[in-house]
């Protein structure tokens, strides 16, 4: 991350709340699920998917983590009653995982068993090192259990995630692809952008030889080039890919995607804790700088 972008955010953490949520509103839906049908229902009109994240993260008390099974199966009916195109994400931590796996299975297994009745996907995010291996042997129990439903998120800039792959091949995983956002220690994670690059090309055409169906979750154009190329060249079927962007970031690329003849999901945030969230990508704006200034010398 660049260390400029650091500084600016976290600067922007003495800002009041307020101030802050005028920037975070350009990466979340907004704070009710009904912001977040608008605004899936716009992105399918222009014939892109999406996946909605009811936000929040490291819960630690049980009553938080059974409300949030309770949210995300609220999300699977509004999809389903409003006919979206949509499925959904959740972060393991939300349902309880730092306070027990067991725990957090049973909680999220009710959404499971709605996503599977309603014919609808659940992706399984992944959060920081310390709960990659709980997260991925959740993810093999639900696969275990007859679970096809459910797919799972590989970090490209984690030194372990080749063999995750090998393993998630033989399962013949739904696997999306990112680059990883946690600040991770250099023994377990490539802290390159070239060596996170090169990681993520060689996990992508892994997972596409092996037969997985692949997110393609970036906004880098190297690596979307990289993309189109492995596509072509191992002749992967339209229905076994789709390219993956988060909502505010790089609508231009978002066009050129689809203008492509590619499928598109636009990940979609909303609701009350949006602010952790936001915090990870202002980071990652090269632009943040700019923003902020702007908004405090001309009040913009
Ligand atoms: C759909 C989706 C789901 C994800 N799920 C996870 C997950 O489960 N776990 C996880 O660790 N990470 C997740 N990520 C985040 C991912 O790991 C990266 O941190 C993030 O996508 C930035 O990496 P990049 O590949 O876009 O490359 P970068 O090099 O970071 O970005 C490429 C270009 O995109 C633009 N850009 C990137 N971010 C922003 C921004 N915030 N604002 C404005 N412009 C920006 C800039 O022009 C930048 O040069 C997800 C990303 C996507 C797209």
């Amino acid at each position: 991350m660049n260390p400029l972008n650091n500084m600016i955010v976290s600067s922007l953490q003495l800002f009041p709340k307020s101030i802050v949520k005028r920037f975070a509103l350009r990466y979340i839906a907004g704070e009710h699920v009904e912001d977040a049908v608008r605004l899936v229902r716009s992105l399918n009109a222009g014939r892109i998917m999406a996946t909605v994240d009811v936000l929040g993260e490291n819960v630690s008390d049980k009553s938080d983590a059974e409300k949030s099974s309770s949210a995300a199966r609220e999300v699977l009916k509004v999809i389903a009653e409003n006919k979206l195109d949509a499925n959904l994400s959740i972060k393991l931590t939300q349902f309880g995982l730092n306070i027990d796996k067991d725990f957090c299975y049973s909680n999220v297994k009710p959404v499971m068993d709605l996503a599977k009745s309603y014919g609808n996907f659940v992706r399984i995010d992944m959060e920081d090192s310390g709960t990659t291996s709980t997260t991925l042997g959740i993810y093999e129990k639900f696969r275990a259990d007859g679970y096809d439903n459910t797919g799972v998120v590989i970090q490209a800039y984690m030194r372990r995630s080749e063999s995750d792959v090998r393993r998630l091949i033989d399962m013949k995983a739904s696997v999306r692809l990112c680059k990883g956002i946690y600040i991770e220690p250099e023994d377990i994670a490539f802290k390159k952008r070239e060596e996170i690059r090169q990681n993520y090309i060689l996990l992508l055409n892994m997972l596409l030889e092996g037969g997985c169906k692949v997110g393609i979750a970036t906004h880098d154009d190297y690596l979307i080039r990289s993309a189109y190329d492995a596509i072509a060249r191992l002749n992967v079927q339209r229905n076994n890919f789709e390219f993956q962007m988060l909502l505010g970031v790089r609508s231009d690329l978002r066009d050129r995607i689809v203008a492509d003849g590619h499928r598109l999901r636009i990940y979609v945030p909303f609701g009350e804790q949006w602010y952790a969230y936001s915090m990870r990508r202002f980071k990652e704006n090269p632009q943040v700088a700019g923003y902020v200034l702007k908004s405090v010398l001309f009040g913009q």
